[in-house]
């Protein structure tokens, strides 16, 4: 299928690795100009190349901390109009609600909450111009089923989801839509480590709890830019303010 968004500027945040890096790949794939983003540079350049070698698209790098305000004008520098906005940053520690003050929630609120938020209020009204846009937030499975010992996360993404719902509704008519995908498990540092302290809590290790997983194995970063790289498609603009979970069937709900 031809995704029609050849020629679109796609910014992706935090994408040296993991899922930002195979949504950055898939939007590459599709042709758009593509921005990645992370802290440390030698990685991103690799990955930069890697895009580069693998789909022939211009791709330019972008070290920053996008959950700083410094850093999230130094992206909007490289990249001043996206039609196309990937927010992700790396998730909160894990740990015991007990131990957790002011200052740790304050971190998992910046980073897992108001950055996308304050990304999404510096590009929207671009986007609403340009009559096209595209804001997919990676958020977590943990929005919808929670994880005990992954609090900070459960708590700052949901406020990010009641954000993004109520105003995905706005947008709609100008061909601009936002929507969340929720990864389940997938083979990437954050994955596995989470695989560890989900099994851990039922006294298995990490491989014998993705046994458990029904898909029998973590998700790939690829599957993951799939559907991003869908979700920002022509194709796509009837789909906005949905949670869409990846996660190879791992939440056992009927809706
Ligand atoms: P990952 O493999 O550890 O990769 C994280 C990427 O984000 C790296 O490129 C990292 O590069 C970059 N990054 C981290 N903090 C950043 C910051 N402040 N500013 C800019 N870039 C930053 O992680 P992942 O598995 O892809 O996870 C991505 C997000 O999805 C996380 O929030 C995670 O909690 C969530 N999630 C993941 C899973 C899973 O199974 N993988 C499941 C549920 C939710 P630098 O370190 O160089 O900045």
């Amino acid at each position: 299928m031809e995704l029609g968004i050849a020629g679109k500027q796609a910014l992706v945040c935090a994408a040296s690795k993991g899922l930002g890096k195979g949504c950055a790949m898939a939007l590459a794939k599709e042709g758009a100009m593509v921005t990645i983003l992370a802290r440390q540079r030698d990685v991103l350049d690799q990955t930069a190349e890697e895009i580069r070698n693998q789909t022939g698209a211009q791709v330019n790098v972008v070290v920053a901390d996008i959950t700083t305000e410094e850093g999230r004008d130094i992206a909007l520098a490289a990249c001043p109009a996206p039609d196309i906005l990937i927010n992700n940053a790396g998730g909160p520690p894990p740990g015991d609600f007990r131990d957790w003050r002011q200052q740790h929630w304050f971190e998992a609120i910046n980073g897992n909450m108001y950055s996308p938020i304050d990304m999404i209020r510096r590009t929207l009204d671009g986007m609403l111009e340009r009559r096209f846009g595209r804001i997919v937030n990676i958020t977590s499975a943990a929005v919808k089923q929670p994880v005990n010992a992954l609090g900070l996360s459960n708590g700052a993404r949901s406020g990010l989801t009641g954000f993004v719902a109520g105003i995905s509704r706005d947008t709609a008519r100008h061909n601009v839509t936002i929507n969340n995908l929720l990864p389940g498990l997938f083979d990437t540092e954050r994955g596995r480590g989470a695989a560890a302290l989900i099994g851990g809590g039922s006294g298995l290790s990490a491989d014998e709890y993705i046994e458990t997983l029904p898909a029998g194995r973590l998700g790939m970063i690829d599957e993951f830019g799939a559907t991003c790289a869908f979700l920002c498609s022509q194709h796509a603009a009837y789909i906005t303010g949905q949670n869409i979970l990846v996660d190879g069937g791992n939440y056992r709900g009927t809706f």
